[in-house]
């Protein structure tokens, strides 16, 4: 069984400070998030453009060579599916509720033509992140749920949907890497196990966002943390265990900040991580990452350099 151990940072948090402290955290795979929201695509955007400077490509190409696994994560599908291709392509985009076309999030996964724009651009995209290897995590937009409703779509579900869009993700990036495997994730309304088939390389991503923190993830008596395990079981056997990852959050200081400044204190707990980080290799994922965000150089100059080794520690105790 393969194993790595990761985390995830803002592009914004790239330079010298991460990646010393990567480099002597004991981890192997480093996230690059550009931020998610409704802004994502230009987050992602303004990461593209950022690839141009050579202390960026030197912070990516010196770890590679190091012999870490640097890879993009983020909410891609309103880059992959520009906004502004409504004005000439309503029916591309998703009907809502009250039989209206809109571009606010996702699309129509019944329209064939925009899963070919969708699948060109993938290519694209891939094109232009060579360093990425051959797991990519472009994720459908960050929202609960806003699947189409139109008269194709409306019986499938949001899990069903995604697999169409994650399908079509990934027959895109094939055309650049032949070996691509991409991540479906299971977040918000995709949790329930979608019924349609996956193209050969699509892999479960696991991410329980509404976990509470201050108990372990398979707690029986903490409702919400059962809440985001109801289909663990059902999604590891409908994607298999290969190339399965947990997305956790425990070193998310941007969750526990609210999203916004002040930064504060990481609540880490060593506890709760060693007893999550034993019960999911129980469960046979292969690799766990967590968001890692608001630790950077600004939080170090507050609180301290923050506990990424000891993170590190639990992941490979496992
Ligand atoms: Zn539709």
């Amino acid at each position: 069984m393969m194993k790595s151990n990761g985390i995830i940072i803002h592009d914004t948090d790239i330079g010298e400070y991460w990646k010393s402290l990567f480099l002597e955290s004991g981890l192997d795979t480093l996230g690059i998030h550009p931020a998610g929201g409704v802004d994502a695509h230009l987050s992602l955007d303004d990461f593209l453009k950022s690839l141009e400077k050579p202390e960026v490509q030197r912070f990516i190409y010196d770890l590679k060579g190091k012999g870490f696994n640097i890879q993009l994560e983020c909410h891609a599908l309103s880059w992959l599916l520009p906004r502004d291709l409504y004005q000439k392509h309503p029916h591309w985009f998703r009907e809502n509720e009250n039989g209206e076309r809109t571009a606010d999030f996702n699309m129509c996964p019944s329209c064939v033509e925009a899963l070919k724009y969708l699948e060109e651009r993938a290519s694209f995209l891939a094109s232009l992140i060579p360093w990425n290897g051959e797991n990519y995590h472009l994720w459908i937009d960050d929202v609960a749920a806003a699947p189409c409703m139109c008269e194709r779509c409306h019986h499938l579900s949001s899990s069903d949907q995604a697999m169409i869009m994650y399908n079509s993700i990934l027959k895109g990036l094939k055309m650049y890497n032949a070996n691509a495997r991409l991540a479906y994730l299971a977040y918000h309304g995709t949790m329930e196990p979608p019924t349609i088939t996956p193209e050969k390389g699509i892999f479960l991503e696991f991410a329980p966002f509404k976990r509470r923190f201050d108990k372990c993830i398979f707690d029986p008596e903490c409702a919400e943390n059962a809440a985001e395990l109801k289909y663990l079981d059902e999604l590891l056997s409908f994607f298999g265990k290969e190339s399965s990852k947990v997305l956790e959050y425990w070193m998310d200081n941007s969750l526990f900040s609210g999203w916004k400044k002040p930064y504060v204190k990481l609540p880490f707990n060593r506890e709760i991580l060693q007893k999550d980080v034993s019960f999911y290799r129980s469960k046979g994922f292969e690799h766990i990452t967590s968001f890692g965000c608001f630790l950077g150089e600004e939080y170090a100059m507050q609180y301290g350099i923050p506990p990424v080794k000891k993170y590190v520690e639990m992941l490979s105790a496992h």
